[in-house]
């Protein structure tokens, strides 16, 4: 066993060496990146500033959501003039802050946001760790999450490894084994701790991860623009399209969810999540399909939460049906402000509501 594993690093050393045969080449490749990015880097808000605070509030939104959505609708902007500081963050109300996350999903990042800010006022008096041990121990914060605010607050070294620098390392090194299992995930982590520079790191490491995103993309890269396409085995070898391989994806499931339009007086029902995941969200009231046999179906919405793909069917239900199971309260009817915090399919759903109303009241 023992030497069998002996052999494996034998041959991921080579791996390393057939395209970083020495010290300059390192340092070559490094360069490129860090050129690349002062250059050609995009402009992000949270670019603009070195404060831990603001650099993990982005990690967190970016965790699983494109930097497209966060930045068209402000996220970032809004939640900072919101929570400015993690003193802020740190006692605001769980309603307050679930709001403030409406729309990005996964609402336990916005949660551990707020223990991790509580951590950082009670263990450093609002000072965030000064070590890579102590942000790691942070709630919601991974190796990933920990290596990106030390290294681009503090511009100090800290190797990251995100599914875009997975991407670039897969087809830089020619790597055709599966990228998802964990054997890989080690290798990653050891080539990214050896090309991660001793300066310049805030640069490089925007600069590698960036090179993902733009450039060195999923299906067909655009190889003719990258800066170190020179040491790239993928693209010598014409297999860039073939790389990264994965061992299979989670199978989908597909699932049906009815739910009611309880509309009176200008308020509409709602009914409180269950289960801690969802802890202080609320939804429209899902309805049976016996007794929503004969309601009116308004629309269908589908919506895609991990690997369910669910086809939601909206209905108007009957302003005096039964009271419902489970905690409901019902809330000024409008688009925002004066409803709880909502789950991103319910909300879409009262905004088409909103819209159809609206079109059938100005056709009249
Ligand atoms: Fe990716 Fe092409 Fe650059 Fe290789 S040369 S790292 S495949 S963009």
């Amino acid at each position: 066993m023992a030497k069998k594993e002996g052999l494996g690093e034998v041959s991921e050393n080579s791996r390393f060496e057939k395209v970083f045969s020495d010290s300059g080449s390192v340092d070559s490749f490094r360069n490129a990146v860090i050129t690349w990015f002062k250059e050609e880097g995009r402009d992000y808000p949270w670019r603009n500033t070195t404060d831990p605070y603001a650099i993990l509030v982005s990690e967190l939104m970016l965790q699983q959501t494109r930097i497209a959505t966060v930045l068209e609708r402000d996220y970032f902007g809004r939640w900072m003039r919101r929570f400015p500081d993690v003193h802020a963050l740190a006692t605001a109300k769980e309603e307050e802050i679930l709001k403030a996350w409406e729309g990005l999903g996964y609402y336990n990042r916005a949660r551990n946001l707020q223990k991790a800010a509580q951590k950082v006022v009670e263990k450093g008096k609002g000072d965030f760790p000064d070590s890579i041990e102590e942000m790691e121990s942070l709630p919601g914060v991974g190796r990933y999450t920990a290596g990106a605010v030390f290294s681009f607050a503090y511009d100090r070294r800290a190797p990251i490894v995100d599914g875009n620098i997975i991407r670039v390392f897969a087809r830089l090194f020619g790597y055709e084994e599966p990228v998802d299992l964990p054997v890989a995930g080690k290798l990653m982590w050891k080539w990214a701790d050896l090309l991660t520079p001793e300066a310049h790191v805030r640069a490089y490491n925007s600069g590698i991860m960036e090179l993902g995103q733009r450039l060195c993309v999923r299906g067909t890269p655009d190889c003719s623009a990258c800066p170190v396409q020179e040491f790239c085995q993928a693209h010598s070898r014409g297999i860039t399209e073939q790389l990264p391989r994965k061992k299979g994806k989670a199978k989908v499931t597909h699932k049906q969810e009815s739910v009611g339009l309880f509309i009176k007086n200008g308020e509409i029902l709602l009914e409180e999540e269950s289960g801690t995941r969802r802890k202080g969200l609320w939804k429209l009231p899902v309805v049976t399909k016996s007794e929503s046999e004969d309601w009116e179906e308004l629309f269908r919405l589908p919506y895609a939460i991990t690997r369910y793909r669910v086809e939601m069917t909206v209905f108007r239900a009957p302003p005096n049906s039964r009271e419902r199971e489970g905690y409901t309260k019902w809330y000024p009817l409008s688009g925002g402000e004066s409803l709880p915090p909502l789950g991103s399919p319910y909300r879409k759903a009262i905004l088409k509501y909103l819209d159809i109303r609206d079109d059938l009241m100005m056709n009249r």
